[in-house]
């Protein structure tokens, strides 16, 4: 069967009235016939109908055992964390999320669990950097916001020969173009926030293990730690999943023409994207991607914040707004944005320039969106000659 129609019949019928939505079990608690003697549910944080139906749902689509659902992908990301123990080490990829760098310095630290970074891209340095201590490798890929590509079966084999658990980041990719859990990772984590709810209206992690031991310790920190997804979040997501397949197709169509407009624009520096055939990894993304996501990143010819500051407030459709993986399109200009948290040498050497603009490319007309980038430059270049007085 194909992936679309895999996806679309993931999504069960309800059992009991035969709804083609998924009921919104809007309860925090159910009734037993004797102590302990229930129909599976007892406490809506430990269990909850409608979020065990998207739980099913990620885990099929990832192919995995079991799958988790979190309130953010932070929290997603904080209780796989919580597997590890003081003195442990993990070896981050260096352009990782800014929020799950902040999570690691500012809080796992005070618990002694240190993480090291790496550029994940070439394996030999994943190799070089492990430790005695190493008990788990963090991927991203591709990474926020220079999309880098690391070779996830590579370095699966890599953590493997080493007793090392695998966890890849999966969020810009999504389970309709890649399935890490397949290539050989232990866990996949999601920001269900950008391509699985598709629709910037919730914020949503996910978790999904490939052995159900490991999704038992991880389901285990869920309810003790607590941070659960509510049931009408979990239908969002549900709903967002039903589309996921269609949009990010087009969301890789749209991405690709604007990165090849990008490529040959004469104020453009680099372009980041994963489908150019420039890009660095593009052999392994062509490898274990079905298609190369929605995410395009570019820096400018004159390398000024306050000049890609002027860019990001020039166009029209695109939105300036945190955040990707929606209908709408937006930018952001990540240096003062999402990677503010990340200290400015380790920015610049993850490739996080100061003109760095990241696009999450949206799902309207591909021409309408060439021509509001292209109107945005022009409106800079003229700009440009007086001196900027103002910060924005
Ligand atoms: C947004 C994002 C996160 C964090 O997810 P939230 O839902 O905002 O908590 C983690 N990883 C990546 C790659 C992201 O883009």
């Amino acid at each position: 069967m194909s992936n679309a129609t895999t996806l679309i019949h993931s999504i069960p019928v309800d059992p009991l009235t035969g709804s083609v939505s998924v009921p919104i079990y809007q309860t925090s608690t159910f009734v037993q016939e004797a102590p302990g003697v229930h129909k599976g549910y007892d406490y809506a944080r430990s269990n909850n109908p409608t979020r065990a139906t998207l739980e099913q749902v990620i885990a099929q689509l990832e192919g995995g055992s079991t799958g988790l659902a979190f309130a953010s992908g932070l929290a997603a990301i904080d209780a796989v964390v919580k597997l590890l123990q003081s003195g442990d080490e993990i070896l981050a990829v260096d352009d990782i999320y800014g929020g799950a760098f902040r999570l690691f310095t500012h809080i796992y630290s005070k618990f002694g669990i240190k993480v090291n970074y790496t550029d994940t891209t070439d394996i030999r340095n994943v190799v070089d950097a492990l430790t005695p201590k190493t008990k788990l490798i963090w991927l991203e890929t591709p990474t926020n916001p220079t999309l880098k590509i690391s070779d996830i079966a590579a370095i699966a084999k890599v953590a493997q020969q080493n007793s090392i658990l695998l966890c890849v980041d999966n969020t810009f990719a999504s389970p309709a173009l890649q399935q890490p859990l397949k290539l050989g990772a232990d866990i996949v984590v999601h920001s269900a926030t950008k391509y699985l709810g598709g629709h910037s209206d919730l914020i949503a992690g996910l978790v999904v293990t490939k052995d159900e031991a490991l999704g038992a310790e991880i389901k285990f920190i869920q309810n003790a730690s607590g941070a659960i997804l509510s049931p009408h979040d979990s239908w969002l997501v549900i709903r967002g999943i039903e589309t996921l397949h269609l949009r990010v197709q087009q969301h890789s169509r749209n991405a690709q023409a604007v990165a090849e407009f990008l490529a040959q624009h004469p104020a453009i520096d680099k372009v980041y994207y994963p489908g150019l055939g420039t890009h660095h990894n593009h052999e392994i993304a062509a490898k274990q991607q079905s298609a190369f996501g929605g995410i395009v990143s570019f820096t400018l010819k004159e390398d000024a914040e306050a000049l890609a500051k002027k860019v990001v407030c020039s166009t029209k459709l695109f939105k300036l707004a945190e955040s990707l993986g929606g209908v709408k399109s937006l930018l952001c200009h990540p240096a003062t944005m999402t990677h503010k948290s990340i200290p400015v040498e380790q920015r610049h050497a993850a490739g996080v320039a100061d003109s760095l603009i990241r696009l999450s490319v949206g799902l309207e007309a591909v021409e309408d969106l060439i021509n509001d980038i292209q109107q945005a430059l022009a409106s800079v270049n003229a700009a440009k000659l007086k001196p900027i007085t103002s910060e924005i």
